[in-house]
């Protein structure tokens, strides 16, 4: 009894997409890249073949992208971020041209990077004229002594750095726009539409990418959530709560409502559970996405690599635009199945 149920026990493990190429024998891969493009409501009945042809499209490209730079041996950051400005570029997605709306009818932008071999992070809160906010979060951490720098004095250093500014207006979009409205008038009628799911996810985008060096790096942006008030800042760019990387245990992105993020310190959560607890990337996942976080309603997923290149992909909501790559070996994903 006990021997079937251990063989239960690794054939679910084996099968579990959560955790890819995760052969404790297999020598570390060349390179590792994963990248997520939100998680919410993501259903292939709420999908027109259109947009679902759209979205693979644009994960695509944003791996082949990050995909190709490892490829040539260049460093980890380079590809985090220049998969992360792929994303922020499509109006897809909820970070850069795609954000959503504040309730005022803003486009207030986070974004942040750490790198795992020296532990430095750099991050950047509401901001609203820079095109690219993970390019920011690098430039806070590679040419100032902060780590974070937030709304105009933030920008104020953009300018100085040189990082490409934009009017606010290149950041609206129609689609964001309608469920801005469909979201005040939820607000104030506490009646919940029926429209189309696809503009209830969210859509935060992130990478973490290992270079040939075993270097990890982990990177977020976003726009936040639809109709947040107050200058409301999510996890995006908080490191330990949307954003970790250690080369010595592993780098980590998340995507989902971020409060809860935030007061259970996920992305921090992986990396300690693996650090003091001994558990794999992908027990520590599995343990923060569907376990604590669903303790409290706390809906996403998250990315991670490993320090031996095993990739992980974990999600408690209905879907995750997501997708990976190591020598060999590609997928890109939508929903559950
Ligand atoms: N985590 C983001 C935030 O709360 C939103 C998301 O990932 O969809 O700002």
């Amino acid at each position: 009894m006990k021997y079937h149920l251990i063989i239960l026990l690794f054939f679910t493990m084996a099968c579990n997409e959560g955790e890819l190429s995760s052969d404790k024998t297999v020598k570390r891969p060349d390179y590792a890249i994963v990248i997520h493009g939100g998680a919410g409501t993501i259903t292939r009945e709420g999908m027109t073949p259109a947009m679902e042809a759209e979205y693979l499209a644009a994960l695509d490209l944003a791996l082949t992208t990050g995909e190709e730079i490892l490829k040539e041996g260049k460093p980890a950051i380079m590809a985090v971020e220049a998969a992360i400005r792929v994303m922020e570029d499509s109006p897809l997605f909820n970070a850069g041209k795609g954000a959503v709306f504040t309730h005022e009818g803003k486009n207030e932008l986070d974004a942040s990077i750490m790198d795992g071999a020296s532990g430095k992070a750099g991050a950047v809160g509401g901001l609203t004229i820079i095109k690219n906010p993970i390019s920011a979060a690098i430039a806070v951490m590679n040419q100032s002594e902060h780590v974070m720098m937030v709304g105009k004095g933030a920008e104020d250093f953009c300018r100085v750095m040189g990082i490409e500014l934009v009017d606010p207006t290149y950041f609206f979009t129609d689609r964001r726009w309608k469920a801005l409205q469909q979201a005040i008038l939820e607000d104030s009628t506490g009646v919940l539409s029926e429209t189309d799911p696809q503009e209830k996810k969210r859509g935060t985008v992130g990478c973490v990418a290992m270079d040939k060096d075993g270097n990890i790096v982990a990177g977020t942006s976003t726009g936040g959530m639809t109709n947040k008030k107050f200058g409301r800042i999510g996890d995006s760019p908080i490191i330990g709560a949307g954003t970790y990387a250690d080369n010595k245990s592993c780098g980590v992105s998340c995507t989902g409502h971020g409060e809860h993020f935030i007061r259970n310190t996920v992305a921090r959560d992986v990396a300690a559970m693996m650090e003091y607890g001994g558990k794999s990337c992908q027990e520590a996942s599995a343990y923060l996405i569907h376990q604590k976080l669903m303790e409290k309603g706390g809906e996403g997923g998250l990315i991670a690599i490993d320090k031996r290149g095993n990739v992980v992909m974990e999600f408690n909501s209905e879907g995750m635009y997501r997708g990976f790559a190591v020598p060999g070996q590609r997928m890109i994903k939508i929903y559950k199945d």
